[in-house]
């Protein structure tokens, strides 16, 4: 019998358990946490006023902004010697986001993580590989005591290395792989270049996370590793990894864990709070964090929430996968776009292989894109075609064409080892 079985209870409970929750949350940074005082005492807001779930939009919100400006420890709770352990998120500029953990944090991170595992479809005994960077980042450490907590298997292989994380799949029939999407293409790719048939591997899961995934991307990994494709959701600032996760039995939305995250979508320009299935931004309140209690965490991910029952039995929300973030909308001569709707169209064309990179430049005052997308492996056809069939697809979906359009040899854009991907190059 598994420790983390379908969670089925009453959404009433849950309500009750997460107003009890979210009030000792803000006592908790209300007393401990100077910003906090000062940001709740400005809205006039008390404590022990918080007594339904419905008051979380009473309380101010947080920002990354924030995090760097109370850099390093300004939004800790606790004192020093009950911090066990340190993670920093990097930003690509200025200092990075540092959070903290009491013992207590991480037993629920590991409880999370383990349930975001069982939601996977992964059981007690199964062999995870973990390829997510370990260190600073809480990718790598995040899962690796998760997959403990489940009396699963852990590989810290960690990043890279992609040809021993290949015969190690292999020699020791990893059931599970954890990863960035565009990692996993890769290391189907580079199996392949070994002559091993990625399909033949003993994997049937793939649990991705830390980068946007496009369903076009799922299905080319789904396929070519020949696995159920998972989508975990997770940030440094609310805990890391396990915040939520899809259900494998629907794969249909993230379950958002909320006896530990309380979840809201907000409207990005106004923060005004949306209605159920709108799309906005989705901000976290932790319920339970001691070293770092967040309120009103701004995250920039875009998505809806969905409280319909799902078919998995589960009865706690889900989200919708995240694709885009408020930070990574691009204007472009005054056109919106996010660098997922690009991805969409391009991954749908056979022909092309699910690498591009876009590039922003400005001449004369005006905008200028690039894109450049990898031509499949084998392909033989026109060029022109496939040119002028992405061309006419962009047009059509998102009403924009680039400046110029390249078609890039198999195998020639840049891969991912380590880290996250890049593909977006903004020099205006
Ligand atoms: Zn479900």
């Amino acid at each position: 019998m598994t420790r983390y079985p379908v969670d089925r209870r009453d959404r009433e409970s849950l309500r009750a358990l997460q107003a009890e929750r979210l009030r000792e949350t803000v006592e908790h940074a209300y007393e401990n946490v100077e910003f906090y005082r000062a940001a709740l005492d400005d809205a006039g807001v008390s404590p022990s006023e918080i007594s339904s779930v419905d008051d979380v939009r009473r309380l101010p919100m947080t920002t990354k902004e924030d995090f760097r400006d109370e850099y390093p420890d300004g939004l800790f709770a606790v004192s020093d010697d009950e911090i066990r352990r340190i993670h920093a998120s990097s930003g690509t500029t200025g200092k990075p986001k540092i959070v903290g953990y009491t013992d207590d944090d991480l037993s629920n991170w590991s409880e999370v993580v383990a349930r975001s595992l069982a939601a996977s479809g992964v059981e007690a005994g199964d062999t995870v590989q973990n390829a997510y960077g370990y260190g600073l980042f809480t990718g790598g450490l995040g899962l690796h005591y998760g997959i403990e907590e489940l009396d699963a298997t852990v590989i810290p292989i960690g990043g890279g290395q992609t040809q021993r994380q290949i015969e190690m799949l292999q020699d020791l029939d990893s059931d599970v792989l954890s990863c960035t999407p565009s990692y996993a293409l890769y290391v189907a790719e580079t199996a392949e270049e070994m002559g091993i048939d990625p399909a033949e591997l003993a994997l049937s899961t793939v649990i991705f996370g830390a980068e946007p995934c496009t369903e076009p991307m799922r299905a080319e990994i789904e396929e070519r590793l020949d696995v159920t494709g998972i989508d975990i959701y997770g940030l440094s600032e609310v805990i890391g990894p396990g915040v939520s996760n899809e259900c494998h039995e629907a794969q249909d939305g993230l379950h958002i864990w909320e006896d530990h995250f309380l979840p809201e979508v907000v409207d990005p320009a106004t923060g005004d709070p949306l209605p159920e299935g709108e799309e906005g931004e989705l901000v976290l309140t932790s319920l339970t964090k001691e070293a770092v209690p967040v309120l009103r965490y701004r995250t920039g991910d875009l998505t809806t929430l969905n409280y319909e029952r799902c078919d998995c039995g589960r009865t706690m929300v889900r989200m919708d996968n995240v694709t885009g973030r408020t930070d990574d909308l691009l204007i472009v001569r005054g056109v919106n776009l996010y660098p997922s709707e690009i991805e969409s169209v391009v991954l749908e064309l056979d022909e092309v292989a699910p690498y591009y990179r876009i590039d922003l430049d400005r001449e004369d005052e005006l905008d200028r894109m690039t894109l450049s997308v990898e031509l499949d492996d084998g392909f033989d056809g026109s060029r022109r075609d496939v040119r002028e069939s992405l061309r006419t697809r962009l047009e059509n979906v998102l009403s924009f064409t680039p400046d110029e359009l390249t078609l890039a040899e198999p195998g020639t854009l840049a891969r991912t080892e380590v880290g996250k991907v890049q593909r977006v190059f903004d020099n205006r």
